[in-house]
Formats: C-alpha cells, structure tokens, sequence
C-alpha cells in the first residue's frame, strides 16, 4: 500500500520560531551519543527537561523543603504555596473551571486507575458498557480489563479505518443506553492520530454516557479546553509535557468528583478519623490525594507549564506539524517503507516499518548515529496487531527538534536500511 503523503505544506508558523534560542534551555541536548551529536527523536515517551524546570528540584531541596498542608512554619507555608500554586496554573492550562478540579497523580496511568477504581467501581455493573478505542495505550485498556473480571461490565472496542483514523460510524454505533463511559485518547501515542474529542463527547451526553479523554499526548502539543471539549474526566503527564516524572494530573467535573468515593486511605484526605463514629474524608481535591504527594515534582511540572506557555503550546503544535510534514515526506520516499497512521489529523509521531528489515535492529544501529527513536508495540500491541505488525519505529516531535535534525534522521535511516538490508 502507498505511503498518503501530505498534500499540503501546513502553514508557516507565524512568529519566527526560535528553536536555537529554545534548545539552550535544554543541557542535554548538547550532549554526544557514540560521539555524534544527541538527535533525541523519543519525545512521546518522554521529553525533556529545560533548566528553568532542573533548577526547581535544587531550590526546593535547597530553601524551602517542607512536608505541605498541615505545618504552621514558614518552609511548610512556602511550600503549600509553590504546591498550590501548580494547581492554578494547571486549572488554567486545561482551561478548567476550578482548582480544586484538578488532583495530582503520578501520572496518566495513576489517574486512569482513580476514575476505574472509584468511579468504575461504585458506578459500573453487569450489562453496562465502556467504549474504548482500537488505539488506546495499555494504561487505557488494562485498568478497564482489571474492574471488568471482577464486576462484568462489558468492554467494547471502537474499530479503527486503515489511515489510522477512528471509525466514527462505528462509534455512533456502538453508543447505546447501555454505554456508561467513553474512554479514548485525545491523540494517539502509536500513530499520532488525533480524535475528535469535542465530537465524540457530544455523542457520548447523547446517550447519557461520559467522557474520560487520556490527554498525555495532547497537552504537549495543542491548547486543552476542557469546557470546551466538555470533558467529564481529562488525565495527562508531567514528564510529556517538559516536566518530571512521577506527577500526572486528572481534571474531573466537580459533581462527580463530589459524588466519587475515595480510592486510597491514608494522612491528607480525611476531615475526621475515629474507630467509633466513622471517618470523614476531606473535600476535593485533597479526598483523592493520599499521603504526602511529590511535591517537588508538582512545583516543577508548574514551572514546566510556565515553559510551555512562554513559548506557546499552539506554536509548538505548528512547529512539530513542520517537522512531521518534512520526514513524511522524505520516509515515503523511502523504498519499502510504510508509515502507519495516515490520518489526516495528526500531531508529531512518524511510525513505520521497513521491509526485510527489523524495527528493532534499525533501533539499535541509528542510535550508533546517536539519532533516539522508539522501536517495539509503544504500550499499544492490540492496535499493531491490527495493522498485522508486532512492532514499528517511531521518531516523534518536539518544540526543540529541527529541520536539520530531522534530515540527519533520514539520512542515517537510509544508511541503517542499507546495512541491514
Ligand atoms: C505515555 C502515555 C500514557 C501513560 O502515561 P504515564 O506517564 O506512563 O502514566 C497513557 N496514554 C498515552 C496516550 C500515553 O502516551
């Protein structure tokens, strides 16, 4: 089958995009990798990490480190308040009504499993239906495949058409009184398929199902409006979207949060505890919020946010929709290779396999040309069995990668292809 090359060159980034400025905000970017210069093209399974967002570690470890909430000293006020200080910035990222919508996990896994764990559990029985997607990643599926054995709701899977692109009329068929929760990514990590979520929410309300919209490839890329796309349930990462690891974010609409039981016990989501007259727990978010959490990791992802939006999530979006027109254009010249994911709507990921050749030798021979890219099933092996594969090669995009980066990408794939041929 033909590579579908992009018709049309997407329009030119507006401001002048300063991706040499940009990059200095990155230190390991001027690092070597077997002596050639890093090309770090592995940035849906992590990106990374500007200086401004390193240097909040040292300074909380350094001033201000406190456990949060319940301390009446100064370094536990300052840090309450760097903590705190995230949620509002994350509550204004995603556009959402209010902070105390927004619970801190450790990532889009954790928050998915607090919607199937609290929600799914007090809400789903036998008979009811969760839709997910055909390109969902596992951390979509399992948690579902998990509840699902132990109460027997049903779980249904929404086909996909061969660019790549959800079927939508399978969708609408699929939806019933008997569906309670649509549960799909925003943009496909695999393929880089972007869904129609504002399309498919509505479709959902109408039949009196919700959303939960797995947003860890979209919110480095686009601007997020929960209200907008009318979100029930909305989870991404920190570490995809310049920050750390170990802290994600789930927005939930305050009535179901307000009505969801906790899903873990501990310090910080109580009101009361007795052995005698019952525990209370406290209000959101803090009902869902266990523990001491990472706060040095949720006041960086704030200064991570801080990052994005100095720069602009929309103009990051355009620049990585250059870069992935430049290397879909080269790699469908490419002789027997074929891109998995045409879709028409799609953020930065280039996925393909090469004939006679294996994803994981191409891996591991263009990372001696110091070029990082992502071989295997990316956590999504139901959706390349689809497309009759166990494994592809996925370059994927961020705001500091170039044009140049991209051309040396091509170039040592055509000479890795020539090895191993
Ligand atoms: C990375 C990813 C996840 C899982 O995120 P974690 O940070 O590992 O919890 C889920 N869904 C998609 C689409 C992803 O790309």
């Amino acid at each position: 089958m033909p590579n579908t090359v992009i018709e049309q060159a997407p329009t030119q980034v507006q401001a002048p995009f300063d991706v040499a400025r940009l990059r200095q905000d990155f230190p390991v970017l001027a690092r070597e990798v077997h002596g050639k210069p890093l090309i770090y093209l592995d940035n849906a399974a992590t990106s990374q990490t500007p200086q401004q967002v390193i240097d909040v570690f040292s300074d909380y470890y350094s001033r201000y480190n406190a456990n949060i909430h319940r301390g009446l000293h100064t370094l536990a006020d300052e840090a309450t308040a760097a903590f705190e200080g995230t949620r509002h910035k994350v509550r204004a990222f995603l556009n959402a009504e209010d902070a105390r919508q927004i619970i801190f996990t450790r990532g889009t896994t954790e928050a998915i499993n607090l919607v199937v764990q609290s929600w799914g559990r007090k809400t789903l029985s036998p008979g009811d239906e969760v839709l997910i997607s055909m390109l969902e990643h596992h951390s979509n599926i399992v948690p579902w495949q998990l509840l699902a054995a132990e109460i027997g709701f049903t779980i249904k899977v929404i086909p996909v058409e061969a660019n790549g692109a959800l079927d939508m009329a399978a969708y609408r068929a699929l939806l019933s009184e008997r569906t309670k929760l649509v549960a799909v990514n925003h943009v496909s990590n695999a393929l880089g398929t972007i869904n129609p979520v504002r399309e498919m929410a509505a479709l959902a309300h109408q039949h009196g199902a919700l959303i939960l919209i797995d947003g860890a490839q979209a919110a480095p890329h686009q601007v997020v409006d929960v209200q907008a796309i009318d979100a029930d349930f909305y989870a991404f990462s920190g570490h995809k979207v310049y920050g750390p690891t170990g802290v994600g974010v789930l927005y939930g609409k305050q009535a179901l949060l307000e009505a969801m039981p906790p899903w873990q016990g501990g310090g910080e989501m109580i009101k009361t505890v007795s052995f005698g007259a019952g525990t209370t727990f406290a209000d959101i978010p803090h009902k869902f919020e266990a523990g001491t959490p990472a706060i040095a990791e949720v006041i960086a992802l704030g200064r991570a946010l801080e990052w994005v939006e100095s720069v602009g999530v929309d103009a990051i979006g355009e620049w990585e929709g250059q870069l992935l027109y430049r290397a879909t254009q080269a790699a469908g010249r490419i002789d027997g290779l074929r891109i998995l994911g045409t879709a028409p709507q799609k953020a930065g990921v280039l996925s393909f396999v090469v004939e006679r050749a294996h994803s994981q030798d191409i891996g591991l021979l263009i990372d001696q040309l110091g070029v990082a890219i992502r071989t295997g099933h990316h956590c999504a092996q139901p959706l390349l069995h689809h497309f009759g594969v166990d494994a592809t090669c996925r370059a994927s995009f961020a705001a500091y990668n170039t044009l140049e980066e991209v051309d040396s990408f091509i170039e040592a794939l055509n000479r890795v292809i020539g090895m191993v041929r």
